[in-house]
């Protein structure tokens, strides 16, 4: 959502934009992939080229094909890194598509051939999330690029970048994150669907068994002492306890998706990698209640 307001901010006062990057984890919130081919037709009509990259899982070894961060969480068992307090999901997922992207755009070669560096505007905004994060990016340092925050320039906060996206006459998407982010707060999990849902829950099932020092999804429970929200340390523990789904449905994911989930992978393991079922496939089965729940 920040950086819409940044782009159409920027376009609208004329500032050149070269190439607009979404990267796409393959598991962005379902209202953020209802809001990008809006936002492209946007910036076509205003002349801003925009490219959709996404980074492209290859060695598979004995495990069924992937092409998510959330299937590829479910295929190792595991949770995003940003659940352990690293960022290695982000840099996999959403820098290295970007970088990798930009290494082979003409206009960027030219720039580096010619001894510059490539602007690169990142839309983090002056609220209590941004600021840490921007705080985090401060002092990390690609040689190949200066790095700009047009928001934080213009002392922007997300209400500002709201008012801005809804005066272009735009709707206003969803704050973009994978839908199992751990990054979320409590109100942006009462926004999915029920299969985005579904699919915290058998994340957070799936990945118990190998979990040392996090709980699930949100690390620990948060008690909500100095203006912090409460929130327990599983996203399913907030899913059952706020009804986003019927408690029994809970427990039947839980007690039974993940069994399904392994014998289904067992079940690949021996055939070559071409003949394999997908895991994005197991998935719409199990969204659709045929792959045991
Ligand atoms: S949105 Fe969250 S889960 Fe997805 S790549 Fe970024 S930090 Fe990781």
């Amino acid at each position: 959502m920040d950086s819409t307001a940044m782009i159409i901010e920027l376009a609208q006062s004329g500032a050149p934009i070269d190439m607009v990057l979404f990267a796409d984890t393959g598991s962005e919130k379902a209202d953020t992939y209802a809001f990008i081919p809006v936002f492209r037709r946007w910036m076509d009509a205003h002349d801003i080229p925009s490219e959709i990259v996404q980074y492209e899982p290859r060695n598979f070894k004995h495990w069924p094909p992937y092409d998510s961060l959330g299937t590829n969480m479910l295929t190792n068992g595991t949770l995003p890194s940003k659940a352990f307090g690293r960022g290695s999901c982000s840099l996999k997922w959403k820098v290295a598509p970007q970088d990798g992207w930009t290494a082979r755009w003409p206009p960027a070669v030219r720039c580096w051939a010619e001894g510059g560096r490539v602007v690169k505007l990142i839309g983090y905004d002056c609220s209590g999330a941004d600021q840490r994060r921007y705080a985090h990016a401060e002092g990390y340092a690609d040689p190949r690029y200066d790095y700009r925050y047009p928001l934080r320039e213009l002392g922007w906060s997300r209400g500002d970048c709201i008012d801005r996206i809804a005066r272009a006459g735009l709707p206003v998407p969803p704050k973009s994150s994978c839908f199992f982010c751990p990054a979320m707060r409590p109100n942006e999990v009462d926004a999915l669907s029920k299969d985005e849902l579904r699919t915290i829950v058998l994340m957070e099932a799936r990945a118990k068994p190998r979990l040392r020092t996090v709980e699930g999804l949100w690390r620990k429970p948060v008690i909500g002492r100095r203006g912090a929200i409460p929130r327990p340390g599983t996203m399913t523990a907030y899913i059952r306890d706020r009804g986003l789904l019927p408690p029994s449905e809970v427990d039947r994911i839980v007690s039974d998706a993940p069994l399904a989930l392994v014998a289904f992978q067992a079940a690949q393991a021996d055939k070559p990698v071409e003949q394999r079922m997908s895991m994005a496939r197991w998935l719409d089965m199990f969204n659709s209640g045929q792959a045991g729940r």
